[in-house]
């Protein structure tokens, strides 16, 4: 299963921490996602969504 939104496709940022001294540490970032069901053409369909489409009603729950 991709961690990524089914609408706008919006998935983790990477990148690193690097402290003074320079330490460098992987770091990620992930989308607010959560799992609905969501009405798609008409037929009930279970899509991860970010918080952000969910809040802007963008699909229809079902
Ligand atoms: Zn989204």
């Amino acid at each position: 299963m991709a961690r990524e939104c089914a609408l706008c496709g919006k998935k983790g940022q990477y990148g690193a921490i690097v402290s003074h001294a320079h330490n460098v540490t992987k770091r990620k970032r992930q989308p607010n996602l959560h799992r609905v069901w969501a009405k798609i053409k008409g037929r009930k369909k279970r899509i991860l969504l970010c918080t952000k489409c969910l809040r802007s009603g963008k699909i229809e729950k079902a």
